[in-house]
């Protein structure tokens, strides 16, 4: 088990080049940022996630915590809808970052992450850090008039210290020489350099990029417009999803009157959403283009918190059964002032999170889990005028006769959302392992159910009848395993090398036929965690997979 601390994203991400799994989209045009391709091995993984998803909440539903088996149905909606929806949604207005522009190169910063960007990735930081650590209260005039003079000018040209070092330094040396005591945090050291004279004009906060002066915080709507029809004018302009969830609340009523489905249940729907992300970053776990998972259960509002707590714990063992360590994650229940815009009264939100090697030791989101109240079928019924309410039978007062008399109400959600695509990035972190005392150092220890190779057969060498044998036994694993994933078989190359390749990519089992498989009929069947090798005859190798996998 590791913490994920030293497992290095570069590493990761170029595993995933090197094997298929992600690629930059467009890269022979130079990238596009914030999109990504899935290869052969990549889809593969992301659409076993997927299918466990589904089967985990639409084909095999959990027991409810009374034990008895719960309902939830599928969904398949538009991308586009008409954009009422997202302006009932709240999506219209309230959808958007607070924006920061640079006056001195035009670059938009997230107002909430500049002081995580400028620690993070800004060239200029890391360069005049080297230069002057700003604990001691002694300032090194020589070195910084260097430092703005060359490297300073070349990265961050408009910061006030390149602009005009000399003020600048004089300012500098008065305020921090002025608190010899005190050391001065970095937060503040940035906000020193990038001020040219403090009377003149005040405290700047400086670009990450350039070090020039940011601008007021303006919304940046996020949700990627279009146009439906021939005319490119506002009438015909339309949106494309930020969520899937809406997807759901519109058609509750359709589900409601064409299937038989009854209060509590589920409507569960995977697919892509965009966001126009302002700083799309961490590979795949931040892109403007991606994939959710998302399942809105509708029940009384009397049951909702049951549903809330009973919907955390289900999706977390979810996560774990998938292989995510426990200790990788963790549930954080929202603070107050985190909420989104639907969350009333009483309702909250809770985020299973994963430690990613970018946030470790910290988490970042994997899953949200929401009581959402009843307000996205509130403003749905609002908005479109169409009566949405629940007619339940089983409730209400009792009749003459002891009967309930039924109850119209529109149904509290709980809404456990996951990214689809933020879920591979977790699993591929959390399964790549290093040991270098191995021949092959990196292995993806991704577990069976979701390996999009199930198994690998190998010839040992290309002559004296193996590759048939193996081609026989390849058949024969691929029509039994085949549903999941592939089965491989590759003659060329060293077998070390072979099987290097297979545990980069995350295959748990390879069989190799070499002379003794022809004479005996028995195989070296190769474990992808140990390394261990064991013999087994070749007619077993199917029953042997089928309890190795455990699928
Ligand atoms: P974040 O706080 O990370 O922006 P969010 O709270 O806005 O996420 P939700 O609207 O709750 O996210 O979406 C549900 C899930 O969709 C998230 O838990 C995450 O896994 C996934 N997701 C959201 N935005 C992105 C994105 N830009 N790229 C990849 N996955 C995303």
């Amino acid at each position: 088990m590791t913490d994920n601390a030293d497992k290095s994203m570069d590493d990761i991400v170029s595993l995933c080049k090197r094997r298929g799994f992600v690629y930059p989209a467009s890269e022979i045009y130079g990238g596009i940022n914030g999109f990504w391709d899935y290869g052969p091995l990549g889809t593969q993984l992301k659409n076993n996630l997927r299918d466990a998803w589904w089967e985990a909440m639409v084909l095999n539903p959990p027991k409810g915590p009374d034990g008895e088996r719960l309902q939830i149905v599928g969904l398949d909606s538009s991308i586009i809808q008409n954009p009422k929806v997202w302006e009932a949604s709240g999506h219209l207005a309230g959808f958007a970052d607070p924006m920061r522009k640079c006056a001195g190169c035009g670059h938009f910063v997230r107002a909430d992450q500049l002081w995580e960007m400028l620690a993070t990735s800004s060239e200029w930081v890391d360069s005049l850090l080297q230069v002057f650590t700003p604990i001691t209260g002694d300032i090194d005039t020589p070195r910084l008039m260097d430092w703005a003079r060359k490297k300073g000018k070349k990265l961050a040209p408009n910061l006030a210290l390149v602009r005009n070092p000399e003020v600048t330094l004089s300012w500098l040396a008065q305020r921090v020489n002025g608190q010899p005591d005190a050391p001065v945090e970095m937060k503040e050291f940035m906000r020193h350099v990038a001020t040219e004279q403090l009377n003149a004009t005040g405290l700047q906060e400086p670009c990450p990029r350039c070090g020039g002066e940011l601008g007021e915080p303006a919304p940046f709507k996020l949700m990627f417009e279009t146009w439906a029809g021939m005319v490119q004018n506002d009438d015909n302009k339309a949106y494309l999803r930020p969520e899937t969830a809406q997807g759901i609340f519109i058609n509750f009523k359709n589900v409601v009157d064409t299937s038989r489905v009854k209060v509590p249940f589920g409507i569960a729907q995977v697919g892509k959403a965009f966001r126009n992300e302002v700083t799309p970053r961490n590979f795949i776990f931040r892109s403007r283009e991606f994939e959710q998972m998302e399942m809105e259960w509708f029940c009384h509002k009397d049951d909702a918190t049951k549903w809330y707590k009973f919907w955390q714990t289900e999706r977390k063992r979810w996560w774990e059964s998938l292989g995510l360590t426990s200790d990788n994650l963790i549930m954080r229940e929202h603070d107050k002032d985190e909420l989104s815009h639907y969350a009333k009264e009483g309702a909250g939100t809770a985020d299973v999170e994963y430690r990613y090697p970018f946030t470790a030791p910290g988490f970042g989101e994997l899953e949200g889990i929401a009581h959402r109240s009843n307000f996205d079928l509130t403003q749905h019924e609002n908005h479109s005028r169409t009566k949405l309410k629940y007619f339940d039978s089983a409730r209400g007062e009792l009749a003459k006769n002891g009967q309930p008399k039924g109850e119209h109400y529109l149904p509290d959600v709980i809404e456990p959302a996951a990214g689809l695509t933020r879920g591979v990035l977790a699993l591929l972190c959390e399964a790549y392992t290093r040991d270098d005392s191995r021949p092959s150092p990196e292995f993806l220890k991704l577990h069976p159910r979701l390996a999009p190779i199930k198994a690998a057969v190998f010839p040992l060498v290309k002559k004296d009848g193996m590759p048939e044998v193996a081609e026989k036994l390849h058949d024969e694993l691929q029509q039994r395993f085949g549903r999941t994933g592939f089965i491989e078989t590759d003659a060329k190359q060293s077998i070390g090398k072979r099987y290097a390749r297979m545990d980069e990519a995350g295959c748990p089992w390879c069989f190799t036929i070499d002379g003794d498989s022809l004479t005996e009929h028995t195989v070296t069947a190769r474990n992808r965690d140990t390394g261990e090798q064991q013999r087994i005859a070749i007619a077993q190798v199917g029953d042997f997979l089928h309890k190795a996998l455990n699928i």
